[in-house]
């Protein structure tokens, strides 16, 4: 176990995916990029105390922030004991594999849900009102006599074959994303 713990992982950096930004902000909040992305570049195990100095925020943000990215797995420590003072020291690295990692299952879930939606979009046709409040289908929309629960406009059915383009690019994009991840892990 503590080989495995004192091996700082392979230089990967995961911070310049815009996916992996949107993943640690929601995660760990809107700082854990900046902490993460110090931390890729130093490529080296660091202390808290030196992330609270360099972000300009106080140690137990940067303690908060690091706890959430431990609990994922993200963020490992390492305890020594000073000799001088019996104090222990943190020391605190990055593992940006296992933030692809954590991503690309992420990522494989939210294109199945794409695809179900786009299955949907092809099977089914929505209505929506001409501000775009919401869109519900055929069933739905007669509940509510084609007037649109927001805003009380009539609703319209939509060209659905727009939305299902509209998912498909999503998807595309996504999958673009998660081949260039694959290819430096
Ligand atoms: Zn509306």
């Amino acid at each position: 176990m503590k080989a495995e713990v004192s091996r700082v992982s392979k230089r990967i950096k995961a911070v310049k995916f815009p996916l992996a930004q949107d993943f640690l902000k929601r995660v760990a909040g809107e700082q854990a990029v900046v902490l993460v992305k110090i931390c890729e570049n130093k490529g080296k195990r660091t202390t808290d105390e030196e992330l609270a100095k360099k972000m300009g925020v106080k140690v137990t943000e940067i303690r908060t922030i690091l706890n959430r990215l431990h609990y994922r797995g993200i963020a490992h420590y390492q305890k020594t004991k000073n000799k001088k003072t019996g104090w222990y020291n943190y020391t605190w690295e990055i593992r940006s594999k296992r933030i692809l990692e954590l991503l690309l299952e992420e990522q494989k879930e939210a294109i199945e849900k794409l695809k179900t939606a786009q299955d949907f979009e092809k099977t089914y046709t929505y209505f929506c009102c001409k501000k775009n409040c919401t869109s519900v289908p055929f069933e739905v929309a007669a509940e509510f006599q084609f007037k649109c629960p927001e805003c009380n406009n009539a609703m319209e059915a939509v060209n659905s074959e727009q939305r299902v383009k509209k998912i498909e690019k999503q998807i595309m994009s996504i999958e673009k994303e998660m081949q260039q991840m694959q290819k430096i892990m």
